[in-house]
């Protein structure tokens, strides 16, 4: 279907999330392929004055601001070029509508799912990196994704990787996904040390650089949580089939198990422009800038066991998974809002699983069949999260 030769048209893509990390990746890796890419439509949150520098490199034909407030800024600013502005939900949504052949969904949160869905309605390539959509509203949006013709590539580098090295012809031969997870900045810490840790702690990955949501969610471990419910959904494996090995080094970005014994892995040096060029040049590969791999320097690569008893975000999310239902929907809710209150000084490190262990026992876990339902339930574990006590503001 989307076959890139030397002599094919442009492929026509939209950027959803193109201010973030994931979008600048994305753009960077665009900017050294010449010709080879028309850029649609570019979406943001609130950062209009990056959106405008970026919708005029690229000259979209349409950009939109989640955030409404903005929208006179981005339209002043981009007044007399042509290009339609837009803000709101809708704005996404239409940006994800409008007709072109891959689309980066790169939204952070649930904020993505809809925008990211109309994509898929389209029947067309679906670059994912936004994992939330799937924690939210897994059934739902996998079930679209094969009614509409959808073809998902995951972005996630550990999903990529195994997608790199899944035989979809001998899917009944698999008997384990192994997602390596770098254990984040704090893997060596122990609770007590963990209490006190700043937000600016938190977000400083040892080896990847990410936006702020994901930074936490990778110290807090809650991001190999998410992960877990995001290879489920991918790839139809229940839980026990999906096991986490913590690699510090992030070399080794998952593996794979056939019945016979192989285990394949997908390997590189941690640097995302690799798994989003995968999806951007699929079914062929494109080259990118990305350090090159060298073992020998490395010597040895290190793996260990995941403690659940110290992350206990590993423990929240395997158990939504395995209850299904209301429940991932609510983990993820209840997560997004727990590590806003963090990264506002709201709440202490250790409050962000408490806050989602306390939102899922407060609320019905029963099965989610429709959109709606999922927006409901989202928006109400998001009201309950942000009611409930920090450890830190009671000792306070
Ligand atoms: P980021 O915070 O750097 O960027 C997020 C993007 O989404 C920005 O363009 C922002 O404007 C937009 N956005 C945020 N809230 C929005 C809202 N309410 N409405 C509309 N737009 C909104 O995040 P990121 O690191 O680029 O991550 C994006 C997604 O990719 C996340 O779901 C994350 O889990 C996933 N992901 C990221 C990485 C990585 O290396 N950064 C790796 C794997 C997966
Ligand atoms: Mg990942």
């Amino acid at each position: 279907m989307v076959q890139q030769s030397e002599n094919s048209a442009p492929r026509r893509i939209a950027i959803l999330g193109s201010t973030g990390s994931i979008g600048d990746s994305t753009i960077d890796l665009i900017g050294r392929n010449p010709g080879a890419y028309d850029v649609v439509a570019l979406t943001a949150n609130g950062n209009w004055q990056k959106l405008a520098k970026q919708t005029k490199v690229l000259k979209p034909e349409f950009v939109a601001l989640g955030d409404a407030d903005k929208y006179q800024d981005l339209k002043q600013e981009l007044a007399g070029t042509g290009i339609r502005v837009a803000a709101g939900e809708e704005g996404l949504c239409e940006a994800a509508s409008l007709s072109s052949d891959w689309v980066m969904a790169a939204i952070v949160g649930a904020a993505g799912l809809k925008p990211t869905l109309e994509a898929v309605k389209r029947g067309v390539v679906v670059a994912l990196a936004n994992k939330e959509c799937l924690v939210s509203a897994g059934t739902l949006f996998m079930d679209a994704v094969s009614d509409c013709g959808a073809t998902l590539l995951p972005v996630d580098s550990e999903h990529n990787a195994i997608f790199q090295v899944f035989d979809f012809k001998q899917k009944n031969k698999i008997r384990r996904v192994i997602l390596t997870a770098s254990g984040g900045p704090f893997r060596t810490l122990s609770s007590e040390e963990m209490q006190n840790v700043t937000p600016a702690q938190a977000v400083a990955h040892p080896n990847w650089s990410m936006g702020a949501k994901i930074s936490v969610d990778s110290a807090t471990m809650m991001n190999k949580g998410l992960e877990v419910i995001e290879a489920h959904h991918l790839f139809g494996m229940v839980s026990e089939q999906i096991d986490i090995l913590v690699h510090p080094q992030s070399v080794v970005h998952s593996l794979l198990e056939y019945d016979d014994g192989s285990v394949l892995a997908q390997l590189g040096t941690p640097d995302m422009r690799t798994p989003i060029a995968y999806t951007l040049g699929w079914p062929d590969r494109i080259e990118t800038p990305s350090a090159r791999l060298d073992l020998a320097a490395l010597g040895s690569l290190l793996f260990e066991a995941p403690d659940p008893e110290r992350f206990p975000a590993l423990r929240l999310a395997r158990s939504a998974l395995q209850t299904g239902g209301a429940a991932p929907t609510i983990l993820n809710a209840a997560n997004e809002v727990a590590v806003a209150r963090f990264l506002a000084g709201k709440a202490g490190f250790l409050d962000i699983a408490a806050i989602v262990e306390q939102t899922l026992g407060r609320m019905s876990l029963q099965p989610l069949t429709t959109l709606e339902e999922v927006m409901a339930v989202d928006a109400e574990a998001r009201k309950i999260a942000a009611d409930v006590k920090s450890l830190r503001a009671v000792a306070e």
